[in-house]
């Protein structure tokens, strides 16, 4: 019965209403209790002895324990890598190495749920957003790329494309099995052989994964996983046997590795971090454009390097817009990132946590007004409401420097050079959107924006098939489609 026809039924309206509880069944998965390091196809106790507790930042429950990776034991990893490669893995017929790459994907799917889960439960991500978006991407990811193994010769004509060893691959905590998925399935698909550090907040979904490796009968030593914090990582960065390093994560620590193999012959991709503009023209379908800002920036609580993170409003239309966009935060539902209504989760960590009120703070003390939806919040558990600022000038620091949660800083323009000016105003150089009717304007936009990727009428959309990458800060190099094969592959 609509609002209308209850009013004249004498019937009340009802004033609010809640989504019922609607909860993932969390009994999918079992963790062990211990997690040791995933060499040479097996799972072993580190040398280093250490082992730590990884736990849900939705209510901090411990969820395991997993080993630190120390030197001794990422050099054991390297060594593993190095024999598969040598010994089988490199010289396999590609066909082969297809078959292992479609294993993998089929195999994924099949235990998606589980997976997805397991994501939430150790990030804090959505369910909704794992088990519709980090799931089926990462499937596809492997299946993209299996297609490309026995292909190299005609992706690279006359090149003599060969693999170029073992690789290193460093990755960050915001989409643990998606990231993994990217780094691992090219370079597999090329003929290297793996070792991957997964950030110490999520390594659960790493650890599952070696369960599928070992389903899809990949040889041993072909994927290696170990587990640990930074020093893990700059280890493995340091090891004098591994050929590559693709790392994704903060612009401070790409830029120490890319000091730390300096001199070397080591080869290095660097996906860092964003600071992206969504730009909104008087001519774009507003509701439709509230919805991709929405996703823009409180996807994955912000927690995204291609975010969009500076919304920028042509004049004319900036009053309407920020009622709408206001309206729909209020619609935002908070919580559990198990239940399945759920659209905005929790925080990964206490320290992300922090950093994220801290630049909030800054905000208010600079200048800009505040705006957070009443939702309430989870008492245990790292949190923080969907956010907007408005009144924001170009200097503040929430319009310069990446946040990495759920916090939007809206600027205004009048002229479409205005907008590409602003845009540009900033050291990364990761994706942007434009919302227009107006096919010629998307294209002038694209042409002049400095951004890898640059999204029309649509925001944080991904395909195994596009390369995604950045320019000046964001970093170098391209994950995805044929360009995502080149830096896993030698031409020499
Ligand atoms: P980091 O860059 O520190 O972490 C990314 C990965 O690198 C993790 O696996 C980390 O290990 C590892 N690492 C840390 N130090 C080193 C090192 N010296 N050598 C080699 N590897 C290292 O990101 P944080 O988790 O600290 O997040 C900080 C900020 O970085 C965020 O607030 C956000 O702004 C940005 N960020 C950007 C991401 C992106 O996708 N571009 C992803 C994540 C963060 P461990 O986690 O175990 O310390």
């Amino acid at each position: 019965m609509s609002d209308v026809a209850k009013r004249e039924s004498g019937v009340p309206a009802p004033l609010a209403w809640d989504y019922a509880p609607a909860p993932e069944a969390r009994d999918i998965v079992s963790f062990e209790t211990r997690y040791g390091l995933y060499i040479g196809g097996e799972h072993v106790e580190p040398r280093s002895g250490e082992w730590y507790a990884t736990i849900s930042p939705a209510n901090e429950e411990h969820l395991a324990e997993v080993a630190t990776a120390r030197a001794e034991d990422v050099d054991v990893a390297v060594q593993a890598a190095r024999e598969a490669f040598e010994n089988g893995w490199s010289a396999l017929r590609p066909a082969e190495r297809a078959k292992y790459l479609f294993r993998i994907a089929r195999i994924l799917l099949e235990r998606s749920r589980e997976f997805a889960v397991a994501e939430s439960l150790n990030s804090g991500k959505p369910i909704k957003e794992s088990r519709d978006v980090d799931l089926p991407i990462s499937a596809a990811h492997f299946f993209y790329y299996a297609g490309w193994a026995d292909k190299l010769e005609y992706a690279f004509p006359n090149r003599r494309p060969r693999p170029v060893g073992v690789t290193g691959q460093i990755i960050p905590w915001n989409f643990p099995l998606l990231m993994l998925a990217w780094k691992i399935a090219p370079a597999l698909a090329c003929g290297n052989t793996v070792v991957l550090k997964p950030s110490h907040t999520t390594p659960l979904t790493a650890l599952l994964f070696t369960e599928v490796c070992r389903q899809a009968e990949v040889p041993p030593g072909v994927v290696n996983i170990v587990t640990g914090d930074g020093q893990t990582g700059a280890e493995l960065v340091r090891h004098p046997d591994v050929d590559k390093i693709a790392f994704t994560g903060s612009t401070e620590v790409g830029k120490e590795i890319q000091r730390a193999i300096a001199g070397t012959s080591k080869r290095l991709t660097l996906e860092l971090g964003g600071k992206a503009a969504n730009i909104v023209f008087d001519d774009a379908a507003l509701d439709q454009a509230v919805e991709g800002i929405i996703n823009g920036i409180y996807f994955n609580q912000g927690e995204v390097c291609c975010a969009g993170s500076r919304l920028l409003v042509q004049e004319s239309i900036y009053e309407q817009l920020i009622v709408k966009l206001k309206r729909r935060m209020e619609t935002l539902r908070v919580g559990d990132p198990l239940d399945k209504n759920t659209d905005i989760g929790a925080i990964n960590s206490r320290e992300q946590l922090e950093k994220i009120a801290e630049l909030v703070a800054s905000g208010e003390e600079e200048g800009a007004e505040i705006f957070q939806p009443s939702c309430a919040l989870p008492e245990r558990g790292f949190w923080f409401r969907p956010t907007v600022f408005t009144n924001v000038a170009q200097s503040y620091r929430i319009a310069q420097e990446e946040i990495f949660g759920p916090v939007l800083s809206v600027l205004t323009f009048r002229t479409p050079e205005e907008a590409v000016e602003k845009a540009n105003n900033t050291a990364y150089g990761l994706s942007a959107g434009v919302w227009t009717e107006k096919g010629s304007r998307i294209l002038w936009m694209a042409e002049r924006l400095r951004a890898g990727v640059v999204w029309a009428n649509t925001f944080n959309r991904f395909d195994p098939a596009s390369p995604f990458g950045g320019y000046k800060e964001s970093g170098f190099g391209r994950e995805g489609g044929r360009h995502g094969l080149e830096p896993y592959l030698r031409f020499d």
